[in-house]
């Protein structure tokens, strides 16, 4: 048996793909998870859905108290739990009181690891183009804390022996005292000229970077208006290089996309488009749930070997037919006898996952191309062909197969509705709409563009603004038949597709 231990873990900052390996797996299957604030929420998508998940985000000012509580609440949660998630922004040990919760767990014989995370002093000078330690100007850095610098509160770093450091300064938690902090290092004789720079809420869509000389960045932070969190840094690093400044240069920057598919569908694109610095914003139009009634398929399933070929048309498609085929206590084998084709790439790579390789994937990921591309390829006269897919899929390919004289059988193994949305989220969503905050609306089926349409009051979606993005063919003729035609559609029809297409239009 394990015994009972609480993991710090630094969970990066902002965006969700900057935890560790060993971070993530620990999230992944903590029973409780205690975070911070300035953790992105969205970590805890993957946590398991029984884990007790409790945020226990300060409010300035009730610092101390606070933190016993938060101590006690360790110990208490590790008494409870085998494995306890104590989730901290950035690096869990740099200025984030890690020492206090620790000796809590030392005195009361709580066993802890410490799983290091990427601190925002870094982060954020990466992320706005700036090498802290460019061998031409910085051979050290030194990370402050500006939370003392008014003089209450702790002791205070040296900014005499800080004015005089020649490396690069990166001051955490200064955005309240940054008149004060710089006021003190021009006193103490730091050149007013020294190059500046504040990158506020680093690493995600409304990172905010600002640039100026020592003595006159305070009033600048002030005049547009930059808010915690934010990394100062101080030095000639502070200047950055010359085109270096990646991410916000990216098309997608700061973007809000609207996306519209099934819960797990649309995390999935939401990483996507947080990693171009996009900002998603995620709406569950449909569910994806099991069939009523699935004896048809289950007996489909149970003659495999009785088809030439068997057609998948999604990724869903796979998941549901394997976990029904090992359910009923079969495995790949059963595929052994029988063509497999798949209608895209990363369809037939989902079926790699399973040790099964795609015998055939049509050059254009489209039920039409699928079936021409098919037709053209083999003579599928008298061939049995069975397609494992959605109950709502279209029937067009059917008929096109049978006209070539093939026997077809189209089999759901999974069902698509419409999701009962919450007025709260609905409203939300419209808000956002008509105050024209969103940019992009992305539709990746005909089932999404049916379900988001029909949530949300006519005429507030229009051509244009924000603009109406489709993944394909057959979910443009959908839109088109709802009166909203795309912007925007894909050239390859899948989830990277779009991506692209957006990327070389923004
Ligand atoms: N342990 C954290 C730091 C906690 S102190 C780490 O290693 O990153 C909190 C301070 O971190 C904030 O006041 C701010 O200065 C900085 N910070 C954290 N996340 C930030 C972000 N996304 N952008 C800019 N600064 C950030």
């Amino acid at each position: 048996m394990r015994t009972p231990k609480i993991y710090f873990i630094g969970a990066g900052p902002g965006e969700t793909a900057l935890i560790t390996v060993k971070g993530f797996s620990a999230v992944q299957h903590a029973d409780c998870i205690i975070y911070d604030g300035l953790v992105n929420p969205s970590l805890l998508d993957h946590a398991n859905p029984d884990a007790e998940r409790i945020s226990v985000a300060k409010r300035s000012g009730c610092h101390s108290m606070e933190q016993e509580q938060i101590n006690a609440l360790l110990v208490e949660k590790a008494r409870q739990y085998k494995m306890v998630v104590r989730l901290k922004g950035g690096d869990p040990c740099l200025f984030g009181r890690a020492a206090e919760e620790i000796s809590a767990c030392i005195e009361a014989g709580i066993a802890f690891e410490i799983v290091p995370g990427v601190t925002a002093g870094l982060a954020a000078a990466e992320y706005a183009g700036i090498f802290l330690t460019n061998r031409d100007y910085a051979s050290s850095v030194c990370l402050v804390t500006g939370h003392q610098a008014q003089g209450k509160d702790g002791d205070e770093p040296d900014w005499k022996w800080l004015a005089r450091f020649n490396g690069s300064l990166v001051i955490y938690m200064g955005m309240e005292t940054i008149g004060q902090i710089t006021q003190k290092l021009l006193a103490s004789g730091k050149p007013a000229q020294t190059p500046a720079c504040v990158i506020c809420r680093a690493v995600s869509p409304r990172q905010r970077v600002v640039k100026a000389p020592l003595s006159g960045i305070a009033d600048l932070c002030k005049a547009e208006g930059l808010e915690a969190p934010a990394i100062i840094i101080i030095g000639t690093a502070a200047q950055g290089m010359n085109r270096a400044d990646w991410f916000m240069q990216n098309r997608l920057f700061g973007k809000r996309v609207l996306l519209t598919r099934d819960a797990a569908g649309n995390r999935v694109f939401a990483e996507k488009f947080a990693a171009c610095g996009a900002e998603p914003v995620l709406f569950d139009s449909i569910d994806i749930i099991d069939l009523t009634d699935s004896s048809f398929v289950s007996e489909c399933l149970r003659n495999l070997s009785s088809y030439d070929w068997i057609i998948f048309t999604s990724a869903n498609g796979i998941t549901r037919t394997l976990d029904r085929l090992h359910k009923s206590g079969l495995d790949a084998r059963a595929f052994a006898s029988t063509r497999i084709a798949c209608i895209g790439r990363p369809t037939a790579d989902k079926l790699a996952e399973y040790g099964l390789k795609a015998d055939f994937v049509p050059c254009s990921f489209t039920s039409e191309a699928m079936a021409a591309e098919m037709i053209a390829a083999f003579d599928l006269r008298d061939q049995k062909i069975l397609l494992l897919r959605s109950q709502v899929a279209p029937k067009d390919i059917v008929r096109a197969f049978t006209n070539a004289g093939a026997q077809v059988t189209d089999a759901s193994v999974y069902n698509v509705v419409a999701r009962r949305q919450e007025a709260e989220s609905v409203n939300a969503i419209c808000q956002d709409l008509e105050a024209g905050r969103i940019d992009y609306v992305i539709f990746t089926s005909d089932s999404t563009a049916c379900a988001f349409i029909n949530s949300v009051p006519q005429g507030l979606l229009r051509p244009g603004r924000p603009q109406i993005v489709s993944i394909g063919p057959a979910t443009t003729r959908s839109l088109e038949r709802m009166g909203l035609a795309p912007d925007i559609e894909a050239s390859v029809h899948t989830l990277d597709g779009i991506l692209d297409a957006l990327q070389e239009r923004s």
